[in-house]
């Protein structure tokens, strides 16, 4: 017998679980992309963010729903205007890697009032995008825990 609280043991639980153990896959566009061709990925692939990548793959920017309908509300053609003249750039995106842990993701996310986080490598001259982490990969951890089936 370890003499630990149920809130002791769920706390541990809790900071044993990684990013890698939740994520999801990253949906990209290219920074070459049009507003139009980004609301049409958004949409079809059923995400609420998107990362923007450059021709070497390394991640230059991201796209909310948000950042989005703001470009939409203008009343150019959508086909016109470039992703990389509206998105968050680098470096101020946050980003986390595969072995962190969620619960520090989770706090990242209600810092700096996000929905999402790329998951990243480094790798020469810039960064890759590798997963992806929601409000809703949280949620379903949450939702694992009270089921108890967190070891
Ligand atoms: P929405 O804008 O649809 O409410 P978010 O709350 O995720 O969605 O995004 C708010 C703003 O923060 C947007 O301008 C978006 O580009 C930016 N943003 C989203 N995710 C990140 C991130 N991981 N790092 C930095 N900025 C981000």
């Amino acid at each position: 017998y370890t003499g630990k609280t149920g809130s002791q043991l769920l706390t541990e639980k809790i900071r044993k679980i990684k990013v890698d153990d939740y994520k999801s896959i990253p949906v990209v566009v290219q920074e070459n992309a049009s507003v139009y061709d980004a609301i049409c990925s958004m949409f079809l692939e059923d995400v609420g963010t998107l990362f923007v990548v450059n021709e070497r793959a390394h991640l230059v920017g991201v796209l909310s729903r948000k950042d989005l309908l703001r470009a939409a509300l203008g009343k150019q053609n959508l086909e016109s205007i470039p992703v990389t003249i509206i998105m968050t750039r680098m470096p101020n995106i946050t980003v986390c890697s595969k072995d962190d842990l969620l619960i520090e993701v989770a706090n990242q996310l209600i810092e700096k009032q996000i929905d999402a986080l790329p998951i990243v490598k480094e790798v020469e001259d810039g960064i890759e995008v590798i997963g992806r982490i929601t409000k809703t990969n949280i949620t379903r951890s949450l939702v694992d825990l009270a089921k108890d089936e967190i070891i």
